[in-house]
């Protein structure tokens, strides 16, 4: 689908503050951003706030506090359903004069009971219309005695049927629906015809939005025509499902962006890997070193890339599936690409000389920054580890003993200003070479970090200085001898 040059492009995200932002409803929100850029269309936030009990101040804002975070910035809003009330009252009136709509008045009991008969008969459930057949003076009466009822849609047995961006034509059978509750009553609009409202007012041209939702257009495009609206376009995007192919749930991973933010990736990260949850590039034929051509596929892409290359017809109609591990990896790269200073102010370490070495010697290997501090805690002081990490997979303690003593008397014979890593690598790898790369190095890894990963001796030694050096090594060297 191209979009029409005549109508503007005007798409929403319109999130319900009723928890705090879901990955799925902020990648909602990132397609709908890119689809809006691509087309300088305008992208309009909607806080669909009219179930009170369940929404909450805290929900609304952090759903506008992570859209930020994310950068998705957008042009109109936030607008607020419960500042709306009298638009929706409006229309509402408007079709209860015109009789497509009714009162109706039927108790939970008696629905209930009403279901379980139908369902008893071998029929699918749906309201009988019991109410419609009431006079205009047994609802005046009712109104005026009954606590409890709603607004029904007069729905017509008919067939509706919209053409998805995504999945084609989807038909749904209206004589199934039975006549749908609309609002509670006109100021208390239900969530159907308050989206339907708000689409039309707000001119939107597309509905990008999640899977979930498709069950919900066939009732909106029958509000639509009751108030005689034309539609917007559809798009239904799949869900993002476990690895087990599960709808995803907090029991497997966190849901919310915020906690994805808490967990230490970037902004940047969460972008690029929500828009390939359910979306691909077009594989991009390429040379590779060895001149054999293949197929590969670009994983990496700032905003601005995503917004040249994203494209709504190649959305997948499967469920997509989140993997951790590609979150973590795609972390990892962008961890990798920063300057250090900017990456010392995320971690919110003084932007002194020796915390930009020891930032610079850790950033190789963070996948988080939450992972910062366990990762470069012994740089400050090495934490209590067992004597037998010392020695390598194929070495035995005795030559771990001797090669640690050989590197002590190396690494005192260097002068204080020439540990740097380079000089640092000339000086020592030549004997790790005739050692043993693992029975050499190993050990002196373990003495300065007491952890299984670290960065490389190296690098630590250049950040920690030849004193430092030399206090760790004496103290592998006390330990492993005991
Ligand atoms: N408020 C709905 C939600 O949070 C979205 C409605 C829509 O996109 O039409 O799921």
């Amino acid at each position: 689908m191209s979009p029409t040059n005549k109508k503007q492009v005007r798409v929403r995200i319109a999130p319900s503050p009723t928890g705090y932002l879901h990955i799925g409803t902020a990648r909602t929100a990132l397609f709908n951003w890119l689809f809006a850029k691509q087309n300088n269309g305008v992208f309009v936030l909607r806080i669909e706030d009219t179930d009170l009990e369940r929404s909450e101040e805290k929900y609304e804002k952090d759903i506008i506090e992570s859209l930020k975070w994310l950068g998705l910035d957008w042009d109109e809003g936030p607008i607020k359903q419960t500042d709306r009330l009298e638009v929706y009252e409006k229309y509402l009136n408007q079709l209860l004069a015109e009789g497509s709509v009714y009162y109706c008045f039927c108790s939970k009991e008696q629905l209930e009971e009403e279901r379980q008969a139908m369902l008893a008969q071998g029929f699918g459930s749906k309201y009988s219309g019991r109410c419609r057949l009431l006079t205009a003076e047994q609802v005046k009466e009712n109104l005026k005695s009954t606590a409890s009822h709603v607004i029904r849609l007069k729905v017509p047995e008919t067939k509706i049927t919209f053409t998805d961006i995504i999945r084609g034509d989807i038909t749904f059978d209206a004589a199934l629906m039975g006549d749908i509750a609309i609002a509670k009553d006109p100021r208390v609009p239900l969530y159907n015809f308050a989206v339907v409202v708000d689409d039309e007012e707000m001119a939107i041209s597309h509905v990008i939005r999640g899977e979930d939702h498709i069950a919900n257009t066939p009732k909106q495009i029958l509000i639509q025509k009751a108030l005689g609206f034309g539609s917007p376009e559809y798009g239904h995007i799949p869900l993002i499902l476990n690895a087990d192919r599960s709808k995803m749930s907090k029991r497997f991973s966190a849901t919310s962006i915020n906690e994805y933010r808490e967990k230490g990736y970037l902004p940047e990260t969460m972008v690029n890997f929500m828009a390939l949850l359910g979306w691909h590039p077009a594989p991009q034929p390429s040379v590779e070193a060895r001149g054999k051509s293949a197929v590969v596929e670009k994983e990496i892409f700032t905003a601005e890339e995503l917004v040249k290359e994203f494209d709504i017809n190649r959305i997948q109609k499967a469920g997509a599936i989140f993997n951790v591990d590609k979150l973590d990896w795609l972390n990892a790269q962008y961890i990798k690409k920063m300057d250090s200073k900017d990456l010392a102010k995320l971690l919110k370490v003084k932007d002194t000389e020796q915390n930009l070495r020891i930032v610079e010697a850790t950033k190789e290997r963070l996948k988080k920054l939450s992972d910062f501090q366990e990762m470069a805690g012994f740089f400050v002081e090495v934490a209590e580890y067992n004597p037998a990490l010392l020695i390598w997979k194929t070495s035995t303690k005795e030559k771990t003993l001797a090669n640690l003593k050989e590197a002590e008397q190396i690494i005192s014979a260097i002068i204080s200003d020439d540990f740097a890593k380079n000089k640092l690598d000339k000086v020592l790898m030549p004997i790790a070479e005739a050692r043993g790369k693992g029975d050499f190095l190993w050990p002196i890894r373990i003495a300065l970090s007491g952890l299984e990963k670290s960065p490389g001796p190296f690098e630590i030694m250049e950040v920690i200085g030849k004193k430092e050096t030399l206090v760790r090594v004496a103290e592998a060297i006390k330990l492993l001898g005991k």
